[in-house]
């Protein structure tokens, strides 16, 4: 896997994050060797599953004037 900062070569790894109520939670991801960019599977989900920017619909509405 490629980093998508500066295209290095990203190691997986395991990593302990604080956030959860339950303590700590552990959790697998990729970081990069060269500038340290993580990337976990959250990330990944989270900028697949973006919605679609209002954008679309402002352009529809200056159409009329
Ligand atoms: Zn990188």
């Amino acid at each position: 896997m490629d980093c998508q900062r500066c295209h290095g070569k990203m190691v997986e790894e395991e990593f302990s994050d604080l956030k959860d109520d339950s303590g700590s939670l552990n959790f697998r991801g990729w970081r990069c060797l060269l500038c340290g960019e993580i990337v976990d599977s959250v990330i990944l989900s989270n900028r697949s599953h973006r919605p679609t920017p209002i954008v679309s619909r402002n352009r529809k509405i200056m159409a009329y004037h």
